[in-house]
């Protein structure tokens, strides 16, 4: 029998080419007139032109986002929200940008509004992660939620073609796992079998012609779309993987989740026959798993954590980390499996033959 939770987004969302024109109408529309723009510092030029942009709006940009996080940028950020007497925030980039922009609008409680520049998924989602000393802390709560998210296709046109191609394998990666969440959503489904179609036409075509406003707005739509999913429903293996990897090792986060994800697609295939199926429209063929790493490969994306820089002497301390908290997952996480499956990752080798399961998930065999 189908059986569901559904819990509705509140954030606002604006789509399209050229949006952020009506930047200065979203403030407004949040009764708001002091807006503190935010960017990583290789993002100076384009949350000045945002700036210009709100005119009067304005009340300064600060340019030292960085990533995970770090508490010690927040605090400095405090100052400038401060300094600049503003009454809301507006994130533009990406992650990095968006953490940064959600630890101050917990901490000040003011409306945050975000123009996301890459795929990463940050700006629909209720979770933030936070760092100090050494210390990644992650939490999930409702005010963390935007307020408005504005999605300008053009802003996303300067990201290299490489680097959409591992971002966009990113939120790949929060589709694939919403299609087997524990707390298995119908439209969460829906939205992630899309966001897989979406990514899997877009990706290549960027790759061919970096200046195909198509295929960008496509991507950015997957993006959206994944984003909700992450947002949405819990996640699994791949992205337990990809935390201790990046906490442990001081990984790049979407390269790391593009090395990923086909190794533990191949893991869950026997325990999630429906979400196999609905990958397998994406990416045809007869093992997902493999079409993923195909997929990936086509793209350019990195193969092997070790090309990353994980060293092979972390392999058992990864293993360990992620079998340690009973993290939920379709099937049951045992630890040589894991570390097998690391190993695999580490070396750039395929991923192990994905062996499918029996169709008995009524929440996406209908879909499928
Ligand atoms: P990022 O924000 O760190 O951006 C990567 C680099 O690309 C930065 O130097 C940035 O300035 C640059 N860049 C971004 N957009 C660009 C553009 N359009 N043109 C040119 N350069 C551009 O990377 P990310 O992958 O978006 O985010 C990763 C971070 O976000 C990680 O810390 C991760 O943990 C976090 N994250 C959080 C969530 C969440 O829900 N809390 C979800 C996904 C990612």
């Amino acid at each position: 029998m189908k059986s569901f939770v559904h819990r509705g987004q509140i954030t606002k969302v604006v789509f399209g080419t050229g949006t952020r024109a009506r930047l200065a109408d979203e403030v407004r529309a949040l009764e708001r007139g002091r807006a503190l723009v935010l960017c990583t510092p290789g993002q100076t030029g384009q949350a000045r032109e945002v700036g210009e942009l709100l005119g009067p709006l304005t009340a300064g940009v600060f340019d030292q986002a960085a990533a995970h996080t770090p508490v010690a940028v927040t605090e400095k950020a405090l100052t400038a929200v401060r300094a600049a007497d503003a009454d809301c925030l507006v994130s533009v980039g990406g992650g990095s940008t968006i953490g940064l922009g959600k630890a101050l609008a917990l901490r000040t409680g003011l409306p945050h509004l975000a123009l996301p520049t890459t795929y990463a998924g940050s700006e629909m989602t209720p979770i933030l992660g936070e760092t100090q000393g050494g210390v990644k802390t992650t939490r999930r709560l409702p005010e963390i939620l935007l307020d408005t998210v504005v999605y300008d296709v053009d802003l996303t046109l300067t990201l290299p073609p490489h680097v959409a191609a591992v971002s966009g394998l990113n939120a790949m990666a929060h589709a694939a796992e919403a299609l087997y969440a524990q707390d298995g959503d119908p439209l969460a489904f829906l939205a992630a079998g899309e966001a897989l179609d979406a990514l899997a036409e877009a990706l290549p075509a960027i790759l061919r012609d970096p200046a195909d406003t198509e295929a960008r707005a496509t991507a950015l739509y997957g993006a959206w779309l994944a984003g909700t999913c992450l947002g949405t429903v819990g996640m699994a293996l791949h992205h337990k993987v990809c935390h201790v990897l990046g906490g442990s090792f001081d990984l790049p986060h979407a390269q790391t989740h593009a090395v990923v994800l086909p190794h533990v697609i191949a893991y869950n295939a026997p325990a999630a026959a429906a979400a196999m199926a609905r990958i397998g429209r994406a990416l045809p063929g007869p093992d997902p798993a493999a079409a993923v790493f195909d997929f990936a490969g086509g793209v350019g994306a990195p193969r092997a954590l070790r090309d990353l820089g994980m060293p092979e002497s972390g392999i058992g301390k990864a293993a360990d980390l992620i079998v340690s908290d009973g993290y939920w997952n379709p099937r049951p996480v045992h630890r040589d499996a894991v570390h097998d499956l690391l190993r695999r990752a580490w070396a750039g080798e395929p991923p192990a033959r994905a062996v499918l399961g029996p169709s008995s998930d009524p929440m996406g065999a209908r879909h499928a």
